[in-house]
């Protein structure tokens, strides 16, 4: 599935997950954080709902704490381009 879509409907789902969640920065207005990226002011690591909650399922999304780390859809760029990266080099290592 492609990237979370930043709308309202997803927006009220976050508020479930999020919302009740350790680590949720508090920050006025600040939500949905796999859409629109990062917190201005991110807490600790004190757990993560996000494996709960039904957007983590529906986009396919793999990763938590999208309010210290950012979006998922650079998340899943910067694992790409480095796993690109890696294969890279594995190949110019058996060339050499
Ligand atoms: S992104 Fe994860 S850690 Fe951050 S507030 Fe939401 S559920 Fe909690
Ligand atoms: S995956 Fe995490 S940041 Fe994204 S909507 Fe769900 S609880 Fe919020």
């Amino acid at each position: 599935m492609s990237e979370v879509d930043d709308n309202y409907e997803n927006e009220t789902i976050c508020i479930k997950f999020c919302g009740v969640c350790p680590s949720y920065p508090r920050v006025k207005g600040e939500i949905l954080f796999c859409a629109r990226g990062k917190s201005v002011s991110p807490k600790q690591k004190s757990g993560c709902n996000c494996g709960l909650c039904d957007i983590w399922n529906k986009y396919d999304l793999t990763d938590f704490y999208y309010c210290m780390k950012g979006e998922a859809k650079e998340l899943r760029r910067l694992f790409s381009t480095s796993l690109f990266s890696s294969f890279y080099q594995a190949v110019q290592k058996i060339r050499l």
